[in-house]
């Protein structure tokens, strides 16, 4: 077991940017990853998502990301840029280090990990979600015979050449799976709820608008929700485009999954030979599971980063803080907080 100060988990754009600023103040810390190399959640998106695709990636504190040929994927350019980040700062990272459990050992929290225990005085837990991909259930899930992916699979449309693909979910993955799915194949767009499309820029006031409804849920208790479904689908040229072609002509959701295809409650069917669930995510946070930190309403309580229950750990990447600008400004606060509860209980050793 060794003893240490803060335990990070997680070296995305949260926990480097924690890391950044407890090595700034001098705080003796680790980062343990899970991933095979640099770039967090980015480093497995899918190949044609180009940078210049994504709504904009926030730089890391201190570190400028380099000018770059946007049509490049942006799991490469994150990547790199994380990569270069972490040598030129000589971040402890610590990879791949999988965090099976955080226990409370009494006076520290102990990491349990694929690396062996760590007992840390805090922790700064920075998980993201695409390690938890969510799959509704579905009556007859199992039955289907064909391919059934989510979109932490996706790899890009070819594979799907000439086949009748069926894309389940509402969100901006979806849209961007059915644009690029239906150049070389045909789709079916199921959703549980009328998609709302807005032609309205995306204001900065709608942004904070969006993030303090997260934010209401997270410090109720209750499990954050997604930031997209107080917002809208933008109406971009290409999302025009493939309207016009029939591309996002969508239907209620199925009854129920056949062998080949899927049922509607009216009796009408869809032969299909891939389901592509782009379904979302859920915080990856099971190996917190020992603190008990679930509150009633079925989340974790926060007091901005601080859990409720747990005030030595911290989550960041977590609900209103779940987007590159969000990642930074909670890594800041949670170092920030974690120095202040080191230094009064170095005081109130002496
Ligand atoms: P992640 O990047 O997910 O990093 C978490 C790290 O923790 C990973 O390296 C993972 O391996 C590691 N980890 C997980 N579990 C464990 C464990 N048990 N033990 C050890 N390590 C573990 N936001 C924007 O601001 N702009 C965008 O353009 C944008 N585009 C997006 C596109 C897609 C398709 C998606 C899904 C999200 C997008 N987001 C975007 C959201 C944004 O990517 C995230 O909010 C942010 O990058 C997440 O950073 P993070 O550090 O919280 O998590």
């Amino acid at each position: 077991m060794r003893l240490i100060d803060v335990v990070v988990i997680g070296a995305g754009q949260a926990g480097l940017t924690a890391a950044h600023h407890l090595q700034r103040t001098g705080v003796d810390h680790v980062l343990l990853d899970r991933g095979a190399g640099p770039g967090g959640a980015w480093r497995n998106r899918w190949p044609s998502l180009r940078l210049g695709g994504v709504h904009g990636i926030h730089p890391l504190p201190g570190v400028a990301m380099p000018e770059t040929d946007g049509a490049r994927p942006a799991s490469e350019v994150v990547s790199e840029y994380f990569g270069s980040y972490e040598r030129e700062l000589a971040l402890p990272v610590l990879r791949p280090v999988h965090v099976h459990a955080v226990r409370d050992g009494g006076e520290r929290l102990l990491v349990e990990s694929s690396a062996g225990t760590w007992a840390a005085r805090a922790v700064i837990n920075a998980t993201g979600t695409w390690d938890n991909p969510f799959l509704p259930h579905y009556p007859g899930r199992r039955e289907f015979t064909g391919r059934q992916l989510h979109t932490a699979d996706y790899r890009g449309p070819e594979e799907f050449r000439g086949q009748h693909v069926i894309v389940v979910g509402g969100g901006i993955s979806a849209v961007e799976h059915l644009l690029e799915i239906s150049e070389v194949a045909d789709t079916t767009w199921v959703t549980r709820r009328p998609p709302k499309f807005t032609d309205a820029m995306f204001t900065p006031e709608d942004g904070r608008a969006a993030v303090a409804e997260v934010e209401r849920r997270v410090r109720a208790g209750l499990p954050p929700g997604s930031v997209v479904s107080a917002t809208g689908l933008p109406n971009s040229p290409a999302v025009i485009a493939a309207r016009e072609l029939g591309v996002l002509d969508r239907l209620p959701m199925f009854q129920r999954i056949t062998a080949d295809g899927v049922v509607w409650a009216d009796g009408r069917a869809q032969r299909a030979d891939v389901i592509l669930w782009a379904t979302g995510f859920r915080p990856a946070i099971a190996h917190l599971a020992p603190l008990n930190l679930r509150a009633p309403g079925g989340g974790v309580q926060l007091d901005g980063t601080r859990a409720v229950a747990e005030p030595r750990l911290h989550l960041i990447g977590y609900g209103p803080s779940a987007s590159t600008i969000g990642a930074n400004r909670a890594g800041r606060a949670a170092a920030r907080e974690v120095r202040e509860l080191l230094r009064t209980g170095d005081q109130e050793c002496l």
